[in-house]
């Protein structure tokens, strides 16, 4: 029996993915001209001024957001920064000194 040396996932499309995590993930460039790593699967946020979380929307503009709420009501469908999920985001703010 043979093991494949890499599985192809996807079908084989290349993914951007965190070099601290090794989740998939996007580039979405904001209205400041940054490509901003974002978790690859959007969610639906609800917009509010002061909430804690961050969204980026599909056209890159970052809003303060809660992730739950009454459906009726969402803003719409935004991505999640990475660095709010990475379980390595410390990891590379030392790295280099990048800031995501
Ligand atoms: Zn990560």
């Amino acid at each position: 029996m043979q093991i494949p040396a890499r599985p192809v996932i996807n079908g084989g499309e290349k993914m951007p993915k965190c070099k601290g995590c090794g989740a998939e993930i996007i580039f979405i460039k904001t209205a400041g001209g940054k490509a901003m790593p974002c978790d690859a699967n959007p969610v639906v946020y609800w917009e509010r001024k002061g909430a804690k979380n961050k969204i980026v929307t599909p056209n890159g503009k970052v809003k303060s957001c809660e992730l739950s709420g009454e459906v009726e009501r969402a803003t719409g469908m935004g991505y999640i920064p990475h660095w709010a999920t990475c379980p390595a985001a410390e990891r590379f703010k030392t790295k280099g000194g990048e800031k995501l």
